[in-house]
């Protein structure tokens, strides 16, 4: 399809039979007088007494446990950089339907008119007696670390933001299978980190905590190595700074294991590929091009562990394998936050159920005779069923087993019934 007919198209689907992407259904009867009378006054003046007395009764009577704000401030929206709020709102309202269609769970998308961080956090603070969770959404780095930490902080619902742990924890499940098939141990590995922002500190820790070693990594940014000696590192930069004397990108991939891109397009060539050590592991996601193109990357090295951003190539790194079903665990055991278990129970979840026989209808939906673990597939497709019933439990035990789970699952069977219905 020609650019301009895609660009057509994506308007039109937009714009018609009516604008934007999401609406309100209500979910009790309201034909008769009776049902507008406890939908509304004087019925509703029952619940809001109960709460009163007991702020928890919301989640009973309201809901606000099922709902997830999807906020952003449109700072640092998809590749586009920082378009404004109004313009990111199709990018937010998506997000809502994607919550919606893989878990259920209703996504209001809030677009904030400030690019002040206290006032950010404010706002948010300010409204979240409404919601269950809030999903924040591109925001440029670094602001976008402080306004989490601090709503994570102060806030006692989970909160995310997606940029930085959705990458993360698809590409740590991508990263431990793709050890697995070359038969390395992430305690070895070394590790390149292209980019520095939002997507690369968050990933980069979390392989720290699955046991990559911070000296076996190299991380650089639009400056080139992030070296200890360097000046005015961010606090995030340093953490990743290296003792190394180096300063390129070539440098830094002579005999690396793992190439793992967040920053810019085609910045690896096939020689900084050929350089590497065997059976490389090159997850280049950057959007919507990536570091080397994924043809190119599986020419030059034929045993090459390939990942990218892209629906079109095998492997796509895609955050919607985890928002939807990890909001989904936190807000079924009511967590008062999406912690590091939580985070690293969806990672090993979605690598384990990767090694599984994939359902039939996955192949039918992805027009493949026979996805089997392997190279080309080392994580799961978005479209698998298996993932509602597997993601959720695993990361609403792990809130559960971190002492953050405020309501408990009891009858795990009757949860996962509920999942599948
Ligand atoms: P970001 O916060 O804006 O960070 C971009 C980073 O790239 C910055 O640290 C920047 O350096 C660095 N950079 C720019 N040019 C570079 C170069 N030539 N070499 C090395 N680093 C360079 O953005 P982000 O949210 O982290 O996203 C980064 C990229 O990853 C985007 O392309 C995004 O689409 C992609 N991404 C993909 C997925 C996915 O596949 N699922 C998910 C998230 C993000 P400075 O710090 O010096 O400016
Ligand atoms: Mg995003």
């Amino acid at each position: 399809m020609s650019k301009e007919k895609q660009r057509r198209q994506a308007l039109v689907y937009h714009a018609k039979p009516q604008p934007g992407k999401i609406k309100v259904v209500p979910t009790k009867p309201y034909a008769t007088q009776r049902d507008l009378a406890l939908a509304y006054s004087p019925g509703v003046a029952e619940p809001c007494l109960e709460i009163e007395k007991n702020k928890d009764e919301v989640y009973r009577y309201t809901a606000k446990g099922n709902t997830v704000a999807v906020i952003s401030n449109g700072t640092a929206v998809l590749g586009l950089g920082n378009i404004g709020p109004e313009a990111s709102k199709p990018v937010m309202e998506g997000k809502s339907l994607l919550f919606k269609i893989f878990a259920d769970i209703d996504g209001i998308d809030v677009e904030l008119d400030t690019e002040d961080v206290d006032k950010f956090v404010e706002t948010v603070k300010i409204i979240a007696p409404t919601f269950g969770g809030i999903n924040l959404e591109d925001i440029k780095a670094p602001e976008a670390f402080e306004i989490e930490r601090r709503l994570k902080e102060e806030l006692d619902i989970p909160v995310m933001h997606d940029d930085q742990h959705g990458t993360a924890i698809i590409s740590a499940a991508a990263l431990l299978n793709a050890l697995e098939l070359s038969n390395k141990k992430i305690d070895q590995v070394k590790i390149v980190i292209s980019g520095a922002g939002a997507a690369a500190i968050s990933c980069s820790r979390l392989y720290r905590a699955f046991g990559a070693k911070a000296e076996n990594m190299v991380m650089l940014d639009s400056k080139g190595v992030i070296r200890k000696d360097r000046d005015n590192l961010t606090t995030q930069k340093a953490e990743f700074a290296t003792d190394r004397k180096i300063d390129t990108l070539e440098e830094a991939m002579k005999g690396a294991d793992v190439f793992i891109g967040l920053s810019i397009a085609d910045i690896v060539s096939p020689e900084m590929l050929t350089s590497m050590a065997d059976n490389p592991i090159v997850f280049a996601m950057a959007n919507p091009d990536p570091e080397i193109g994924y043809d190119l990357a599986c020419r030059t090295r034929e045993d090459i562990i390939m990942a990218t951003g892209r629906s079109d190539h095998p492997n796509q790194v895609n955050n919607v394998l985890g928002f939807p079903f990890i909001f989904r665990g936190a807000l079924d055991v009511r967590a008062t936050k999406i912690n590091e278990e939580m985070k690293m129970a969806a990672v090993r979840a979605l690598a384990e159920m990767t090694k599984e026989p994939v359902p039939e209808q996955v192949n039918i939906t992805y027009d493949m005779t026979r996805l089997t673990f392997g190279k080309d597939y080392i994580i799961p497709k978005p479209f698998d069923p298996r993932l509602i019933s597997r993601i959720p439990p695993a990361v609403a035990k792990a809130a559960m087993e971190s002492g953050v789970a405020k309501a408990p699952i009891q009858d795990w069977a009757k949860y996962e019934e509920e999942l599948l219905s």
